[in-house]
């Protein structure tokens, strides 16, 4: 599929009946109006809590575009103990404390158990995702406290709670694997807790995407045909 062939399938909301423009790879979501998250499951629909975040960065007149994230609590644990020390740590993840904290916690004590949030992309990502600060990422190391807003248009999200908490796995893997501990093979354990979609603004900086909540960047093509889909979101956009 080239940049151009987004394909837009008008439907209504099942809450307030206004038009809701999906992609065809959408799996939730969202109206505009009641702010209402969905999931098509068969020919049901099943509600999705949103929230809306509100900027926390000066933003100042910028076009805001809303990305959808899967915002998930868990509580994961570990049984083996593993020597992990600060020292095995990357400099990356040191920088947050508490999150390094939690981390050497959750492998040197005996039956650990931490809560950790976790920030998951639902929207469309291409490999470039990977390239800049990765904001998901960064809002797990460190999660910021969201203020909801009225609800906003957002583009729909292309991946489901079920993929979302597959991802949450990959991504504390990624997470591990930047240590320099031999714990790859650690038996981990999850279990999920609440989850919803946080909506993240954005607004364009040149080439890149600047979340308006912390101020990590992505690469625009990081995101899949984002020259559609800002078109969709200035035309719904208000
Ligand atoms: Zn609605």
């Amino acid at each position: 599929m080239g940049q151009n062939d987004i394909k837009l399938i008008p439907f209504r909301c099942p809450e307030c009946g206004e038009e809701i423009d999906s992609k065809e790879e959408d799996c939730v979501y969202f109206c505009s109006v009641c702010g209402l998250g969905f999931q098509l499951e068969g020919d049901r629909f099943k509600k999705v809590d949103v929230i809306y975040a509100k900027p926390l960065k000066e933003v100042g007149k910028r076009p805001l575009y809303y990305l959808p994230m899967w915002q998930i609590q868990t509580t994961i644990s570990i049984k083996e103990q593993y020597s992990l020390n600060y020292q095995d740590i990357p400099e990356e993840l040191l920088i947050n404390r508490r999150f390094s904290k939690l981390l050497t916690g959750l492998f040197k004590d005996r039956n650990a158990e931490k809560k950790m949030i976790f920030f998951v992309p639902a929207f469309g990502i291409t490999n470039r995702y990977q390239l800049m600060d990765e904001p998901g990422f960064q809002f797990t190391v460190d999660p910021p406290k969201l203020i909801g807003t009225t609800p906003k248009h957002m583009i729909g999200a292309e991946y489901t709670y079920k993929d979302a908490k597959e991802l949450t796995r990959v991504m504390f893997l990624s997470i591990q694997a930047h240590t320099r501990a031999d714990i790859l093979d650690a038996d981990i354990d999850f279990v999920f807790h609440r989850y919803r979609i946080a909506g993240i603004p954005f607004y364009e900086e040149e080439g890149l995407l600047v979340d308006g909540i912390k101020g990590f960047r992505i690469f625009k093509d990081a995101l899949k045909n984002w020259d559609e889909i800002k078109k969709h979101l200035k035309r719904g956009g208000k």
